[in-house]
């Protein structure tokens, strides 16, 4: 198997069960299922149960019900096993402490005991006008650095990272570039668009960020197809991906869906979700036909 030049073709559906899925995700599943199944590739199915306080089972096993009706399939999951499990977020505790650990140790990630308000007071501050930031929907607030240690300190020892903060330390000013196969070329700022971003929640959950890059790099992604809220996250990810040593995989973004009103699909249009689409009679044919 040829897993160096050329690696197979390995996309991935990463629904988090926190609602039902809407027109937007359907798209964004699509488009991943048609751009694995026109590569000859597999897609992987990875459940994002990370929130425990977020997460319902009754919502899990609708989003794989849902995702099958719509037409998708995918040949690794929770349901269907496969090599690179374990597939939800939520049995993978192990392999994101472990990159914790190797984060506190090289010195990339710091404790920080700074609250949501704290935050929010320091940002709102008249020196931190972000001049040309560009600010996307659903983003975390920009840490101001409050508790960053002084640069050439010490690295901590890791022990447990509960009850802080994690952060990690993004280099002031570097950019990060990347050629987006949907969206063009795309451009950040480390230190102007975003912050030191959390990597470990001091409620003893792992961040987002860290979870995807760890899954993405251990289940050997090749390809991320996912909405165009995330192309900052992105940026934050690759980051990460260079201090874990991780290859940085493709990346389509997918155009966001919209209600009449011009605002983002959230999981309140519940009217909108395939669910509530399927009961009125509509058909997989005809959800496809209005992507
Ligand atoms: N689980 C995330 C969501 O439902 C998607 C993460 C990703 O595609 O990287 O928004």
């Amino acid at each position: 198997m040829n897993q160096s030049l050329n690696p197979p073709y390995r996309g991935r559906l990463a629904p988090s069960p926190t609602g039902h899925l809407h027109l937007g995700h359907a798209r964004t599943f699509w488009a991943a299922y048609e751009r694995a199944s026109a590569a000859g590739g597999v897609l992987v199915l990875r459940d994002e149960d990370l929130d425990p306080a977020r997460s319902r089972d009754e919502f899990a096993a609708a989003m794989l019900e849902d995702l099958r009706w719509l037409g998708v399939g995918w040949q690794e999951g929770p349901d269907v096993g496969g090599a690179f499990g374990p597939y939800r977020q939520s049995e993978r505790r192990g392999l994101y402490l472990e990159a914790w650990a190797r984060l506190v140790r090289s010195g990339h990630v710091y404790p920080c005991v700074c609250s949501r308000r704290d935050i929010a007071r320091a940002a709102s501050a008249p020196h931190e006008g972000q001049a040309g930031a560009r600010q996307l929907q659903d983003d975390e607030p920009h840490y101001t650095g409050t508790c960053r240690p002084v640069a050439g300190a010490e690295p901590r020892a890791p022990a447990a990272p509960a009850g802080l903060n994690w952060r990690f330390r993004v280099p002031d000013g570097g950019e990060i570039v990347f050629e987006d196969l949907k969206q063009g070329r795309q451009g950040f700022v480390a230190g102007r668009d975003f912050g030191d971003f959390v990597v470990w929640r001091r409620d003893d959950v792992p961040a987002y960020q860290l979870a995807v890059v760890v899954d993405d790099a251990l289940m050997r992604i090749t390809e991320v197809v996912r909405g165009a809220d995330l192309l900052k996250s992105t940026a934050r990810q690759m980051l990460l991906q260079r201090a874990l040593g991780y290859p940085t995989p493709a990346y389509f973004h997918c155009d966001l869906v919209t209600d009449e009103r011009g605002e983002r699909l959230a999981k309140r249009h519940e009217s909108l979700s395939l669910r509530a689409l399927r009961a009125a009679g509509v058909t997989p044919e005809e959800v496809r036909a209005r992507f």
